[in-house]
């Protein structure tokens, strides 16, 4: 393992850094999780872990991305990039968390790769003898409990999870932006009533040429792989809002060369 510095500049092309941060996820509330959809796991039984609560990684860059297109938005950066089918596949937000040209109405020749990488976030404690329920779910309409079967699973308030999010060739001021949207992160899942509040902290860095951690390993090692983490605030950032700035004017700058390449080829 290596240790690696910042790009000085935004790369189109992959460049084998990685900044992992080690964050500490903690529920304030009691949260009651319903999912119809089985992809939806909330608990998952590991081999030497035993049964573990699990938030899905989907369920927090979802989170992370809409705070980054509202933040941006408030600085008059791509206002009309949505998520779903109206990404605008050239600012700051599309480049970090990716898109492809196809499902965007900006009609582009390209897809992004995101530059933001995670994994599902486990538990630092089992799960107690409360198994989750299935129930039928009650239709709407008529108020009959039709054939969907949901799954409810409770998590006690307080829980904490670990998790390792991962900017692939980070620049200062992508780092600026990611971190910034973890520290404001104050509850998670697309509809957050189901949720509730949260609080995340940051609890280490690694800058290096590889992923070599994961919420599994620091699980497992009750933590010990915490003690050789760097400190968040030893990296010197520039300011959030001047880095969507910059950003913005560096991902334009790539997205026109991709262009200009992309129509030399028809
Ligand atoms: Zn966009």
């Amino acid at each position: 393992m290596n240790k690696m510095d910042f790009l000085k500049e935004v790369s189109a092309l992959p460049k084998g850094v990685y900044l992992q941060l080690v964050t500490k996820l903690t529920l304030l509330d009691e949260t009651i999780i319903r999912s119809n959809d089985p992809e939806e796991v909330l608990t998952f039984r590991y081999q030497k872990l035993g049964n573990r609560f699990i938030i899905p990684w989907r369920k927090i860059k979802g989170k992370l991305r809409r705070m980054t297109l509202e933040k941006q938005r408030s600085l008059g950066i791509s206002p009309d990039c949505h998520l779903k089918d109206d990404l605008c596949m050239r600012c700051p937000s599309c480049f970090i968390f990716g898109g492809t040209g196809e499902t965007s109405s900006a009609k582009v020749a390209y897809n992004i790769l995101g530059r933001i990488l995670g994994e599902t976030f486990i538990s630092t404690t089992e799960v107690g003898e409360v198994e989750p329920y299935t129930q039928n779910a009650v239709d709407e309409l008529t108020h009959t409990t039709g054939q969907a079967l949901m799954n409810i699973v409770t998590v006690p308030p307080e829980t904490e999870f670990y998790g390792v999010i991962t900017v692939k060739d980070p620049t200062k001021e992508m780092a600026s932006v990611v971190i910034d949207n973890l520290k404001r992160l104050t509850r998670i899942g697309a509809r957050s009533v189901e949720w509730g509040r949260a609080t995340l902290e940051i609890l280490g860095y690694k800058l290096t040429d590889r992923e070599d951690l994961s919420a599994y390993f620091i699980v497992n090692d009750n933590g010990d792989l915490l003690s050789e983490l760097e400190k968040i605030d030893s990296l010197s950032l520039p300011e959030v809002e001047s880095s969507y700035r910059i950003l913005d004017e560096q991902v334009a700058t790539i997205v026109e060369s991709i262009n200009k390449k992309a129509t030399k080829r028809k």
